[in-house]
């Protein structure tokens, strides 16, 4: 703006000037006006004076010359005149001012005179005048007549008188009294511009280049420049305008400048490394952290490349990793940690980083820089380090050794199993994991592993455990586990840590010698204790169960014969086979003990809540034990003969304890052997009376069957319109003083006494020659046998059955056997063999008493079956008992559907045949129809 003229100047200047141009214009007219006046004035003059001085000369020239010299040097006092002349007709100087000139031509005086006007003016007669161009000069001429020469009436000569005026000094003279006039005008306003001035200055000028220089004070920095709010409207709304504005950049610089202090604190005082860079990646600034772990202060690297300044490599492979500078500042993407990253500061140091560039944008979103954050990692990667150390000296201690160690987290979840651990169960760390491990524990044990681990773990208590563990070979072993809860340095809970170790083998050693204790190394029976201990546990739960028990004293008669006649190897080999039998006859639940020497007990809980009917079962089986020992035991070739005194007594009793019992036991023994050895003898006297009855059955049966005193009677079996298809053979003891006695009475004692082998083969041979009889007398029909389990089981069972088929030349196919399903549930895959057998000679089997056993028809179905016979107890109850009449339906709908034949026994009403038919079954027996008559009595029917 220098060399430009300030307003304070060229206002006032511009108005001075208007003012003077006005001045001068009319300065120029006054002065034009009076030189015109001046000018009028001097041709007013000059005419006079020419015309004065031509009528002088034209009148008295002649008479009075020194009269017109006299005018003339009057008229040549005028200080405007400079030329007075009076010229003749030929333009000689008559007289003029200066003697000198006289009579000579007027040019060679004058030259410049103009004679060619002189002539004209002479001719026209009339004066005339003329101003010079410049109007200095004034000529004027005024012609007269010369006195007329001798000789002339009237003169024609005629002369001019010439007046020149020189108008300069009156013009001069003129303008210098305008000047002076006008003076005090001008001084007037003069004034009157300065006061112009000054009030232009004041209220405009003034205040405007204040605010110019508050203007570029503000400019310079100077937030702080205020101006006064005054003068004019405007320039006081100007002025207070500009205040407003000042003191908003005020406010914004203070916002600014605090926001700036705040990211410098910041920058300064982040633990991070920030360098910042332009959108070509040079660096606009970086921090103090940066400054140290690169070696560059802000002034030295601002500006340089960023690639310059941060320098890095990738510590594995030892060169500079690809840059994210590019993608940062062209792709605009966000860069994270690359890993493993080292930066080479300016003095060679090197520092592990972790580093993160991220663009920097403006409004618009367009790229203009970047920023890169990143942290020293040295510390971190020395910690990590060490950690890894000491994570892999752990886990070394972990998987070196036999335990086997898992931890678990703060949630009781396992989270890790160390090697040996994972060798064990065969899994792999995922599979195990989790509850995953649990799958390993054996199912008896998971609810108190998870029960003792759970509770230990509310408490963060340790913990003790035992269970079973599944090893990759698919035992189970015995495993200890100890657990611990895991605290970190500050105490909090990280989870459990647990060591196991198999103590599969101690556990096998310590059951092992638990056995010994408790058992008999001989014969590997219990031994007293034992006895005792489940004596006392049988006891309590038959009190609680209120069912009877009972407990035998079985001891061998005249033992001590064999071990005298054969030696105690041999004694000891026969106690061993004693100790099987009695397994053998024995169920699961039952108790055989080895006393010492050649006595045993056996102990049966819970018999039944009936009195006579557990007296009945404990007097069976002891006789089953009896008859069993009675058989002579075969050793090396040889058989050794021995029996048994057999003492019983049941429980529980009112106030007796355990040693009551087998002392009373022990009592009925002695009484046994007193009794003549061989022999069961019960305590109770009730059962006394039963035991010796059935030692008189056991003995009639034996004489019956040599004396052959049983008979067979025949119940026929019919179809559905009530026609004789059949009929089973029914055995009955004809005694000499009870008379009929029923095959219920007598079939059990011969079962255990092996008497009905001989008496099953008695029915089955009278059977044959009913079949052979009954063909011949052209009635064949179908007759069914009776077999017991025991007669069944006989080795020679088919042989057996083949001679009497041979023997007495019966037809096989007329033959059906009845078994029932317990035999086949037993011995199941003997019994099959000897069912296929029979059945390729065209024999039938009947499955007796169907409904009440345990088998079901699916199982029966795989077996070389042709008929079931529905037991008479359920037939007993249709159709009124809802039950039985369901399981009769399902029983008759399932054989249909897999090809049974049917016989429903016992029907006795035509409510109950009703009911069989409605349901499809078309064969029965019962005394609806026939009752068992003796045979001869049924084989007149035929007759
Ligand atoms: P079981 O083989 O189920 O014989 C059917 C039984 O039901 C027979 O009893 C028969 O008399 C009876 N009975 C038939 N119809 C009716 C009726 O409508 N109402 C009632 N209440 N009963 C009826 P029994 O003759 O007393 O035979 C009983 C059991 O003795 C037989 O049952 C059978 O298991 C067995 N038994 C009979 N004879 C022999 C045989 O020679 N050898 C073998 N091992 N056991 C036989
Ligand atoms: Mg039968
Ligand atoms: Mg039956």
């Amino acid at each position: 703006m220098t060399g430009r003229l300030s307003l304070k100047w060229s206002l006032p200047l511009m108005l001075a000037t208007l003012s003077l141009m006005v001045g001068v214009f009319s300065l120029m007219e006054i002065v034009d006006k009076r030189e015109g006046q001046v000018t009028s004035q001097a041709i007013g003059d000059g005419l006079s004076y020419a015309n004065h001085m031509a009528r002088m000369a034209e009148q008295g020239w002649s008479t009075n010359t020194s009269l017109v010299l006299g005018d003339m040097a009057q008229v040549a006092t005028d200080p405007r005149v400079q030329v007075v002349l009076i010229l003749d007709e030929t333009g000689r100087i008559l007289a003029a001012q200066r003697y000198a000139w006289r009579g000579r031509l007027v040019n060679t005086v004058i030259p410049s005179f103009d004679d060619v006007w002189r002539v004209a003016v002479s001719s026209a007669r009339l004066p005339q005048y003329r101003t010079s161009a410049n109007r200095g000069r004034l000529e004027v001429m005024h012609p007269f007549d010369l006195p007329a020469k001798p000789g002339e009436v009237r003169s024609t000569r005629r002369g001019v008188a010439f007046v020149d005026f020189d108008l300069h000094d009156a013009y001069a003279e003129a303008r210098y009294d305008i000047l002076i006039n006008l003076m005090p005008d001008m001084l007037a306003g003069l004034m009157a511009l300065i006061y112009l001035g000054w009030i232009l200055h004041r209220q405009v000028t003034g205040p405007v280049g204040r605010l110019a220089r508050a203007v570029d004070a503000l400019r310079q920095g100077d937030l702080n420049t205020r101006v006064a709010a005054k003068g004019p409207r405007e320039i006081a709304e100007l002025g207070s305008s500009f205040n407003a504005m000042a003191e908003a950049m005020q406010h914004a610089r203070a916002a600014l400048a605090a926001s700036e202090n705040r990211l410098a604190i910041t920058l300064h005082s982040i633990g991070d490394g920030l360098i910042a860079t332009d959108a070509e990646g040079r660096i606009t600034m970086i921090n103090p952290v940066a400054e140290t772990l690169t070696g560059w202060t802000t002034a030295a690297a601002q500006g340089h490349p960023i690639g310059e300044v941060f320098v890095i490599e990738d510590s594995r492979i030892g060169e500079s990793p690809r840059t994210s500078v590019d993608q940062v500042l062209k792709q605009g993407a966000t860069a994270g940690p690359a890993g493993h990253v080292v930066l080479l500061a300016r003095d060679g140091s090197r520092h592990p980083l972790a580093e993160s560039a991220a663009p920097i944008r403006d409004a618009n979103g367009n790229v203009q820089g970047m920023v890169l954050v990143f942290r020293d990692e040295t510390e971190q990667y020395a910690l990590r380090r060490a950690l890894a150390d000491s994570e892999q000296h752990f886990r070394t201690l972990a998987n070196s050794g036999l335990a086997l160690i898992w931890t678990s987290r703060p949630d009781n979840k396992c989270d890790w199993f160390n090697e040996p651990w994972l060798r064990f169960t065969g899994h792999t760390m995922a599979q195990e994991v989790g509850d995953g491990w649990m799958d390993a524990v054996h199912g008896d044990d998971r609810v108190q592993c998870a029960q003792v681990r759970g509770e230990a773990f509310g408490r963060r208590e340790p913990y003790t455990l035992q269970y079973r563990l599944r090893h990759a070979d698919g035992e189970y072993r015995w495993i200890v586990e100890l657990g611990s809860p895991r605290f970190d340095s500050e105490g909090d809970f990280l989870g459990y840590d647990g060591h196991c170790m198999d103590i599969t083998e101690t556990k096998q050693a310590e059951s092992a010698i638990q056995h010994l204790a408790f058992h008999d190394a001989l014969t590997d029976l219990p031994n007293r204790a034992l006895l005792l201990e489940r004596l006392g546990q049988a006891l309590s739960a038959s009190r609680r169960s209120e069912r009877l028990g009972a407990i035998m004293f079985v001891d061998l008669d005249q033992f001590k014969h064999i071990n005298d006649l054969y030696g105690h190897a041999k004694g000891d080999a026969v106690l061993k086979e004693v100790a099987e039998r009695l397994r053998y006859y024995l169920r699961q639940g039952d108790t055989v003990a080895r006393l010492g020497g050649d006595e045993f007990v056996v102990l049966i809980p819970e018999l039944s809540a009936d009195a006579g009917a557990a007296m009945r079962l404990a007097i069976s089986v002891a006789e089953k034990i009896r008859i069993a020992l009675e058989v002579p035991i075969h050793i090396d070739g040889q058989d050794y003969r021995t029996t048994s005194s057999i003492g019983v007594t049941l429980f529980p009793k009112e106030h007796e304890g355990v040693e009551d019992l087998m002392r009373e036991a022990d009592i009925a023994m002695y009484q046994a052997k007193e009794s003549g050895r061989n022999l069961t003898v019960c305590f109770e006297r009730g059962m006394q009376e039963m035991v010796a009855e059935r030692y008189n059955l056991e003995h009639a049966l034996r004489e019956a069957l040599q004396q052959e005193a049983f008979v067979l009677f025949m119940q026929s079996q019919v179809d559905a319109d009530g026609k004789v298809i059949g009929a089973e053979a029914l055995v009955r003891w004809h005694h000499p003083e009870r008379g009929m006695v029923m095959p219920s009475t007598f079939i059990p004692v011969a079962e255990e006494t092996g008497l009905i082998v001989a008496l099953g083969e008695w029915v089955l041979r009278e059977c044959c020659q009913l079949i052979a009889r009954l063909d011949a007398l052209g009635h064949g029909m179908r007759i069914a046998v009776n077999v017991s389990p025991r007669q069944f089981r006989q080795v020679n069972f088919v042989t057996r059955v083949k001679d009497i088929l041979a023997a007495t030349g019966a037809d096989p196919t007329r033959l059906t056997l009845e078994i029932t399903e317990n035999l086949l549930v037993e011995h199941a895959s003997e019994a099959v063999a000897r069912m296929t057998e029979l059945t390729t000679l065209g024999i039938r089997f009947s499955i007796d008493d169907f409904g009440t056993g345990y088998s079901s028809l699916g199982y029966l179905k795989r077996l070389p079956l042709y008929e079931i016979k529905i037991d008479k107890g359920f037939v007993q109850d249709v159709p009124q008992d809802d039950s039985d009449a369901a399981l009769v339906e399902t029983i008759l709908a399932m054989a249909d559907h897999m090809g049974f034949e049917v016989v429903a026994e016992g029907v006795e009403n035509a409510a109950q045949l009703a009911f069989l038919k409605d349901r499809g079954c078309n064969r029965f027996q019962g005394y609806h129809f026939h009752r068992p008559q003796p045979v001869a009595a049924w084989l007149d029917q035929w007759l």
